[in-house]
């Protein structure tokens, strides 16, 4: 995809979600932290639902620990993965009273530190709680990088690295939300609607077809 290209593929991204914001239901970088942990594997509606009865009462690492393992595996059943997810989270929690004085840490290496905080979850958190300039690569970001062309590779962190040279540092945590929301409506997984997609003059895929 020529440079020319990449600037008006995001501009029509741009232009075509404005609105776009995370998904996930959260107050807090905590309670984010641990929804972005739910979401693997799961429906952002999913985990909505089971977060808004887990936070009620557990919605800080703290109140958390008062879970067993069992017990939260209870809440998060229905999320998939229940048995290593609660393992995370109960572990994640007890690493951030430990080491870091009950508060979310901020930079992506320390999120990184945290039990079951892979860089896709640290770059979220980062990013959308905190503000910082990062792109997270989930399903969504990565398919639709490839097939646009604005990022190629066969790994998360190869199509991060391009998105950051593609993407103004400033509209980095923006393009995640426009990535996401692209491959949720339009630029589906087995479907993509490429005669109804207004980036099919931009694609690397579409012109391939
Ligand atoms: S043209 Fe097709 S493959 Fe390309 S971004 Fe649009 S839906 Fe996806």
């Amino acid at each position: 995809m020529k440079s020319t290209d990449k600037k008006s593929a995001l501009a029509e991204l741009e232009r075509l979600y404005p609105e776009a914001k995370p998904a996930l239901h959260y107050n807090t970088p905590y309670e984010l932290l641990v929804a972005v942990v739910l979401s693997a594997q799961c429906t952002d509606a999913r985990v909505n639902i089971v977060t808004a009865k887990l936070f009620e009462k557990y919605s800080t690492p703290e109140a958390m620990l008062a879970l067993s393992q069992e017990e939260l595996e209870k809440y998060i059943f229905s999320c998939g993965f229940y048995r290593m997810k609660a393992r995370h989270i109960l572990s994640a929690s007890k690493d951030i009273i430990e080491r870091f004085h009950g508060v979310v840490p901020q930079t992506v290496e320390e999120l990184m530190s945290l039990d079951g905080v892979g860089k896709k979850t640290a770059n979220v958190v980062y990013s959308v709680a905190f503000g910082g300039d990062a792109i997270a690569v989930d399903t969504h970001v990565f398919r639709v990088s490839n097939r646009l062309g604005l990022a190629k590779g066969k790994t998360p962190e190869r199509v991060e690295e391009g998105l950051q040279k593609a993407v103004p540092k400033s509209d980095w945590s923006k393009a995640h939300h426009w990535l996401i929301y692209h491959g949720r409506r339009v630029c589906h997984s087995q479907k993509p609607d490429c005669l109804g997609c207004t980036l099919k003059a931009y694609c690397d895929y579409y012109r391939k077809k």
